[in-house]
């Protein structure tokens, strides 16, 4: 019988010497294997887990990816206990047109609700029952909402409830909402609010919205819309009657044993109480006593609160919940989890901190090396960035041709020098390598083999999952072949009275400022009757005899310039003072 090839799991970074520890090697020979790949890396240095696979490889043995927190996700909610779990739904819109004001009017129409006061303090999430159904609101931000869904992959929000006003129409944080919820792949409602106003014109959003792509249902659309007034409360039932009828498209299930596993939605410090922090739960149940750790922070619950603040005994799939506990505050956005012991937690957390720290001093030593890319770019001679792109199916092989080739830009774009269906092979690598090209993989492999050859030939292969993902890794780097924006400012204008000294590469020359003020290490035009004759840099300035940081209108000074050629400045003449910046600009 052969021998089993060997394998270790491995997360996206590992320090040189734990992953010696992992594949048994001396640590020497693993930095050796290294330094023979080009990646110079002390024991405590990180590399990333490309890197990790090619150097295993070496030693015939192969490297299995972590599960990403998706997948963990994904086999949780397909698990023989999973349950229907209600939907989690998020409210986005532009601002004043009654977000607020509808979050608090859903909350209203539960009369459990009134036990609690009926006072709207704020709370980042709720739920409320409707037709016997439980609907968990998140009261976030949107935007923060959907950052967080972005870090966790796309599933804390089920349902986007797309708030327009009435009067008001789509305006540009509704489009920005709309893309946000179509990117992440959420469904929406649009709820026409404020619907009660004397200048209110439903028809005219709707009309707005088919102009954008949602259709209304009720013309032959697919865009469900709800017509309600936050105010007078009106047509709530109608649009939590819409929301569980989007979310039931797809079954929602959660994982209704097991240890809890979700995401933290607020965090704060309460004085005589400690750490407050709000969570959503996603999965399995959350008990008091448990340990938990989300980010680098970890501790006991203590106490175990619902959103309304009282003391609940276990909080489920879907359910926001308070927690008091944790040691130190974890952030917004932060995935928790229960886990065995505190001895656990505190493992998991100093990795997360020393990942975090990995992650921001950007010193992940790497063979397949992502700041190729700016190389890379640098050698493109048109304004196209090459791409090659395989995906595991025909359909999202389209999706992503489709989205890649309708970036707009008048000054740069993509060209699609190849692309198909399957894992990246050597061919790809060849096409990529002559024609200069970045190769992208939608939720394809890259095998062992392939990624050695690719470091060789120099080739950088990006693997997404998302298709915005990659559309935003292309437009970043779409960006970078953009060329900069210039922006000059002025500073100050001297007009010269008297003349010391010019040579072929300086003047010094006497004047008033007559306008702003002058400053060294800046930039100067010299000016003669209207027209810029020459552009020189200002070396120093002097106020009599003393150099000086800068003269203001009205003062009398000297000024040294540098310049690039023989130039006579005659008295009368206009030394205009600016400073020119070069900004990066950004394709949206
Ligand atoms: P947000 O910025 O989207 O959260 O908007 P707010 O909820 O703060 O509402 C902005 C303004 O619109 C407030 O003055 C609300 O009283 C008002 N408003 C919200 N909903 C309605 C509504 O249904 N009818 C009317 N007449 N005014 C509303």
């Amino acid at each position: 019988m052969p021998e089993e090839k060997k394998q270790v799991v491995l997360g996206e970074l590992v320090t040189v010497g734990d992953f010696a520890k992992l594949i048994d090697r001396p640590i020497g020979e693993v930095m050796g294997t290294l330094i023979k790949n080009g990646v110079m890396a002390t024991v405590n240095e990180t590399i990333d887990r490309d890197t990790a696979e090619i150097i295993a490889s070496e030693y015939e043995i192969s490297v299995v990816a972590e599960k990403s927190q998706k997948e963990k996700r994904a086999e949780r909610s397909s698990l023989q206990g999973a349950e229907l779990r209600p939907p989690i739904v998020a409210v986005m819109g532009h601002v004043d047109h009654g977000k607020t004001s509808l979050l608090d009017a859903i909350r209203q129409t539960d009369t459990a609700q009134d036990e609690a006061g009926g006072i709207t303090q704020h709370i980042s999430a709720y739920q409320v029952t409707h037709n016997s159904r439980r609907i968990t609101f998140l009261d976030t931000p949107g935007h923060e909402a959907f950052a967080a869904l972005r870090q966790y992959g796309a599933q804390l929000t089920d349902v986007a409830i797309i708030v327009v006003a009435a009067d008001d129409g789509i305006k540009p944080q509704t489009i920005e909402a709309i893309n946000f919820a179509k990117k992440a792949g959420v469904r929406m409602v649009v709820a026409i609010n404020k619907i009660d106003k004397p200048a209110a014109d439903a028809n005219k959003v709707k009309t707005e919205l088919s102009e954008k792509g949602l259709t209304p249902e009720e013309w032959g659309g697919d865009t469900v819309i709800a017509e309600v007034s936050a105010i007078q409360k009106t047509g709530l039932s109608e649009l939590l009657d819409l929301v569980l009828l989007v979310a039931d498209i797809e079954e929602l299930k959660g994982d209704a044993e097991g240890d809890a596993e979700g995401i933290v939605i607020e965090s704060y410090m309460k004085p005589g109480r400690g750490s407050v922090v709000r969570v959503l739960v996603e999965h399995g149940v959350m008990k008091k006593g448990d340990v938990v750790v989300a980010g680098s922070s970890y501790g006991k619950i203590r106490t175990l609160d619902d959103y309304r603040g009282e003391a609940i005994d276990e909080a489920g799939a879907s359910t926001p919940a308070t927690v008091s506990g944790f040691k130190e505050l974890p952030s917004f956005g932060d995935v928790f989890q229960v886990v065995a012991s505190e001895k656990e937690a505190r493992k998991i957390a100093s990795s997360s901190r020393r990942n975090q720290a990995i992650r921001s001093s950007d010193s992940i030593k790497t063979i397949t090396d992502a700041s190729g890319i700016d190389r890379l770019l640098a050698q493109q001679e048109t304004n196209e960035l090459p791409i090659v792109i395989k995906a595991d199916v025909q359909g999202s092989l389209e999706s992503v041709i489709q989205s890649l080739t309708s970036i707009e830009s008048d000054e740069v774009a993509v060209n699609i020098v190849s692309s198909g269906v399957g894992s990246i092979n050597e061919t790809d690598i060849t096409r990529a390598s002559t024609s200069k090209a970045v190769i992208f993989g939608f939720n394809v492999d890259v095998p062992v083999n392939i990624k050695r050859l690719a470091v060789r030939e120099q080739v950088i292969i990006r693997i997404h999952t998302i298709i915005y993902e990659l559309i935003d890794e292309t437009k970043e780097m779409l960006s970078k072949m953009l060329p900069p924006e210039i922006i000059e400012t002025d500073i100050g204008r001297l007009k010269v009275k008297g003349i010391f000294r010019t040579t072929k590469s300086e003047i010094i020359c006497g004047g008033e400022v007559t306008k702003g003020k002058i400053t060294p290490k800046t930039l100067a035009k010299i000016v003669r009757n209207k027209q810029e004759l020459l552009e020189a840099e200002v070396a120093a300035v002097q106020r009599g005899e003393i150099e000086t940081k800068e003269v203001f209108e009205g003062d009398l000074c000297g000024i040294r310039l540098n310049i690039p050629k023989k130039f006579q400045i005659l008295e009368g003449d206009v030394i205009e003072v600016f400073t020119r910046e070069e900004k990066t600009r950004k394709l949206e």
